[in-house]
């Protein structure tokens, strides 16, 4: 979207330079003043070339980008990894894909930390409003994951009312205050009923967090953030618990 903005802002002042001329052109009857406004033009028209062709490579890079993200999508459909409720990664991706960024993060020395999210008392939630308003506080819960990450993260189910956040070249510290942001943002919004608009209340999350040690094993490395997850609950929930 920036790009074509930029591309119409172009074209506009693109525009605005012909308008310039034409102006001269009307004005000046002298052999040097119209030589001045074909230079002029001359200089425009390069100008917009060379700009054309830098966003005409911009745009080339992002279809490249979109059509590698369509292919993601759709094996990620093909091969049943995205979960039907909030359309994230599902555990069967996570299966798939951690172990592989543990070996990746390893292989590089690059830091590896994750997330492990919980709705607190989701049984309540579900047994006082119904199953439907459950499914849809996971669905708002999984945007909201979503909206805080960006680049190379990825937010999935892991099943039932609990998420992984998968943090690549991301050390403890910077999980901790992202972990610490969702939850604070979770915390913040009130709820209501979707179609009957009664008044849902507050939903919380515990969070437990962990980076991947020198040499550590995948399951290990899982546990370490659930026993997190365990402690935060065991404390309160509503809180965020990291594996110092
Ligand atoms: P805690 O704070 O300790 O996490 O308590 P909790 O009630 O959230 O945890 P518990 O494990 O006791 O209950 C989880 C509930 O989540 C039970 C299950 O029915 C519900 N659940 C699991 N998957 C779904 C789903 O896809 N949709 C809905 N609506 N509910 C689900
Ligand atoms: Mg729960
Ligand atoms: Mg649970």
């Amino acid at each position: 979207m920036r790009l074509l903005k930029q591309h119409l802002d172009l074209s506009g002042s693109h525009s605005e330079s012909l308008t310039k001329a034409a102006d001269g052109l009307v004005s000046s009857t002298s052999p040097d003043g119209i030589r001045a406004i074909i230079q002029y033009l001359i200089s425009e028209n390069k100008k917009v070339q060379t700009e054309v062709n830098e966003l005409n490579n911009r745009l080339q890079q992002s279809q490249v980008q979109i059509d590698k993200l369509r292919v993601s999508l759709s094996d990620s459909h093909r091969l049943g990894m995205l979960d039907a409720v909030t359309s994230l990664k599902n555990r069967h991706w996570l299966d798939v894909h951690l172990p592989k960024e543990v070996e990746a993060a390893a292989h590089a020395k690059e830091p590896l930390s994750i997330i492990m999210a919980d709705v607190d008392h989701f049984k309540r939630i579900n047994d006082t409003f119904g199953h439907a308003v459950g499914d849809e506080i996971l669905r708002r819960f999984a945007e909201l994951l979503s909206k805080n990450i960006k680049g190379r993260d990825t937010a999935a189910r892991y099943g039932g009312e609990e998420f992984i956040v998968v943090l690549p070249q991301t050390r403890l510290a910077g999980a901790r205050n992202l972990g610490e942001q969702m939850r604070g943002e979770l915390e913040s919004k009130k709820w209501m009923h979707h179609r009957t608009g009664q008044p849902i209340g507050k939903v919380t999350a515990s969070f437990g967090i962990a980076e991947l040690r020198q040499g550590e094993e995948y399951d290990d490395f899982l546990d370490r953030a659930d026993s997190k997850l365990y402690e935060a609950k065991a404390a309160g929930r509503n809180r965020v618990v990291v594996d110092e």
